[in-house]
């Protein structure tokens, strides 16, 4: 469950960002939706535990992530939240098996390589355990990551710009991968896009708009 009241956030010496107020039951979909510059990254950010809040509560997965210590903060992150960044960070050192290792390690926890095996081969990419993310297309990239994001069965998927390279059909078949498979271990999704297609895609999912009202100028 998220549950959001009176939260903003300012960037240093930046204006403050002022978002709606939103709450979404365990397993729900929301979309982030507006314009590109709106607010939808950070919000995500705060989220995640990565910014903290300079005004209002923020509960993620029942937790209000500003009260933890930045050390449970990391922890908390690493087993509660599933992340899937506009841009993937899958390193291009290691083999996308090895890339997925690293979601126990942030965790402190054993590597379990069966899980890791399930977890590609849930996500169609079984078969490129040993390759280096050079070697993959964009679309297996996307699944490597979302079957990083979902590794540990976060209790919450949060998916920044995921259809932004996609073309339609493409669009339509990756919203659903990745509702079905947030779902599939019971996870809040949060998906923050400009892309309109997204919101024919998951009809069902709730809105939280971010405009201009969202923003307002420092005094
Ligand atoms: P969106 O994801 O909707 O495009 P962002 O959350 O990225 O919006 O950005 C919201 C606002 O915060 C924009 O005005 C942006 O320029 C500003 N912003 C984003 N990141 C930073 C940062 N690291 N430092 C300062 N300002 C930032
Ligand atoms: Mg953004």
């Amino acid at each position: 469950m998220i549950q959001a009241q009176g939260v903003a956030f300012a960037y240093a010496g930046g204006q403050v960002l002022r978002f709606h107020d939103v709450a979404v039951e365990q397993g729900g979909t929301v979309l982030l939706r507006g314009p590109s510059g709106s607010g939808k990254s950070t919000w995500l950010a705060l989220a995640a535990g990565l910014l903290t809040p300079t005004a209002g509560v923020l509960q993620v997965a029942d937790q209000d992530v500003a009260m933890l210590s930045r050390s449970a903060r990391d922890a908390w992150r690493a087993r509660t939240v599933g992340f899937l960044p506009q841009k993937l960070h899958l390193s291009e050192a290691l083999t996308v098996a090895d890339n997925l290792a690293l979601a126990f390690f942030a965790a402190g926890l054993p590597v379990d390589n069966t899980a890791i095996a399930q977890g590609l081969a849930a996500l169609g990419v079984g078969d490129l355990a040993t390759r280096k993310p050079v070697h993959l297309s964009g679309g297996q990239a996307q699944r490597v990551a979302l079957a990083r994001a979902l590794l540990l069965r976060p209790r919450v998927v949060l998916a920044d710009e995921p259809t932004a390279s996609l073309d339609d059909d493409a669009c339509a078949t990756a919203l659903q991968r990745l509702q079905r498979s947030a779902q599939a271990c019971g996870a809040t999704l949060v998906v923050a896009t400009h892309d309109a297609r997204v919101l024919q895609a998951l009809p069902q999912a709730q809105v939280l708009a971010f405009d201009a009202t969202a923003r307002e100028v420092t005094v």
